[in-house]
């Protein structure tokens, strides 16, 4: 069966001397793959017709079951050619394609999640190019999580995290914060502190329906004194992620480093 889709092209990787494997995220079939033969042959129908970050018409013939499919044809529909100058927004769209290469799953309908990654990479393209990255890749892991309906449940039980509690303990296997009046905690059991600021922070994220709306409480996080939340949510969103979506956490940790230019403030 012959396929037109929009197709964002998350990763490309040799494949023979002259050929490419290509990972993209379609809406209506999630993450595949296609092999493109003779991509890099000189006179190529395929020459400069997909990148990294494009959104692509993609034609191609569907195999039945998941594996590799063969490319018919494909035109870019948008470059977002900023990125290709613009150095720091190009490490969080390499990190975000990553990611959403490892946890997408294959040939399964997915709009959401390619709304979500053409939002976010419009806005690292054309976006201002003051935002602050690290909020922007926040706000996006809190949707990508909720799409795939893994978002830790941050909601404070009135008996065991009074209001005065500034350290509250998340159980990583429950995914929710420890509740000692229901139930011990398992010795051993992976858990960890969660400042009450950090927990707040990642509840504006999560339900502010598009960055623009979140960019306010990353702002007014930032002029915190003393603490930096910003890297307080990321260690606990990181450490999230690796243990319930089985992420390395590498990858992240570089693109993290990578654009954080305040790096001699406190976690917390
Ligand atoms: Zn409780």
């Amino acid at each position: 069966m012959i396929i037109q889709t929009p197709a964002i092209a998350l990763h490309i990787r040799p494949w023979s001397q002259t050929s490419h494997m290509v990972t993209w995220l379609t809406p209506g079939h999630g993450r595949i793959v296609t092999a493109v033969k003779g991509a890099c042959r000189p006179k190529s129908a395929f020459l400069g017709q997909y990148d990294l970050f494009y959104t692509c018409d993609l034609l191609f013939y569907r195999r039945e079951h998941d594996g590799v499919h063969a490319i018919r044809a494909c035109s870019p529909i948008d470059l977002r050619e900023p990125l290709r100058s613009r150095w720091r927004h190009a490490v969080a769209a390499g990190y975000l394609c990553d990611l959403t290469a490892r946890v997408v799953p294959g040939q399964q309908e997915s709009a959401a999640l390619f709304s979500l990654l053409s939002q976010t990479l419009d806005r690292l393209a054309h976006g201002s190019e003051t935002d602050d990255l690290r909020g922007l890749l926040l706000w996006h892991e809190a949707h990508l999580l909720r799409l795939l309906g893994l978002l830790p449940d941050l909601a404070t039980c009135p008996q065991c995290h009074l209001p005065e509690r500034i350290w509250l303990r998340f159980s990583l296997p429950s995914g929710r914060l420890s509740c000692p009046h229901l139930a011990k905690s398992q010795p051993g059991e992976a858990s960890l502190s969660l400042h009450r600021a950090v927990r707040d922070l990642f509840l504006s994220l999560r339900d502010a329906p598009c960055y623009e709306a979140a960019s306010t409480a990353v702002q007014l996080q930032k002029k915190a004194p003393g603490v930096n939340l910003l890297l307080g949510l990321s260690r606990f969103l990181g450490m999230f992620m690796v243990f319930h979506l089985e992420v390395p956490s590498a990858v992240r940790r570089v693109a993290w480093e990578m654009l954080d230019t305040t790096p001699t403030q406190k976690p917390a």
